[in-house]
């Protein structure tokens, strides 16, 4: 299991290609036990600690999921702060940089609103954010969530910690019933519990020990 490679999985040949340009050679922990469902399409809970990889482990799952062809929003990735919605970001525009075309867009507070609204106007494939910028464009109907495929919770103890409780409700009330839960959080709270029996279907549950 600690050395498996990357090309066990069928991912698409492009994710292949850009892992390789990256040096991603074998599979951390997290992505060798979460991958395997996730690329199966299954809704998957993921915990392990900070520095272990769970960027990749999503980012390769939304991607290899994706149809850039269809210039929609696809998938949403919601962190808790900026800079991890920037980092996020990030890793998965490495993760896209030999796939065609695809749109990645950061939707944060604490930015003005009005240019976020042009960007949107000119579309995306994949937005990450903050919960309570993107339920403001939910409200405002400026976000169309209503063609997504995967919907990605990540740092989801934090996001809970910092009162992001009902924008995460009015998210959930806003995406298709058909749609892959992926969720990562460091701790499991009762809070998180109920969010995954209330909105997740058969999530797989992955857990990776520090193992170094
Ligand atoms: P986490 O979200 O679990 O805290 P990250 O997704 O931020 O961790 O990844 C931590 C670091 O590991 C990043 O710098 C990332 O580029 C690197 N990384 C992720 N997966 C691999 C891999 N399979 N091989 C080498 N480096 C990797
Ligand atoms: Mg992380």
């Amino acid at each position: 299991m600690s050395q498996m490679s990357f090309s066990t999985l069928g991912l698409q040949p492009a994710l292949l290609e850009s892992l390789s340009s990256l040096g991603y050679e074998t599979m951390t922990p997290i992505q060798a036990q979460s991958l395997p469902p996730i690329l199966a399409g299954q809704d998957v809970i993921g915990q392990g600690k900070t520095g272990s990889g769970k960027t990749a482990a999503f980012g390769l799952g939304l991607l290899n999921r994706l149809n850039a062809e269809r210039f929609q929003v696809q998938a949403l990735v919601l962190c808790p702060t900026r800079e991890l919605a920037d980092q996020v970001a990030r890793e998965i525009r490495r993760l896209a940089r030999a796939t065609a075309n695809v749109k990645v867009l950061t939707l944060c507070g604490g930015t003005p609103i009005g240019p976020q609204i042009g960007s949107l106007e000119h579309g995306a494939h994949i937005i990450v954010g903050t919960p309570g910028r993107i339920e403001d464009h939910l409200r405002k109907r400026t976000l169309d969530l209503g063609r997504l495929e995967t919907l990605v919770l990540d740092e989801a103890d934090r996001m809970f910690d910092m009162g992001f409780e009902s924008a995460l409700e009015a998210v959930f009330g806003s995406v298709p019933g058909k749609r892959q839960n992926l969720l990562f959080s460091a701790t499991f709270p009762d809070a998180i519990q109920t969010v995954a029996e209330r909105h997740m279907h058969n999530p797989v549950r992955v857990q990776v020990e520090e193992s170094h």
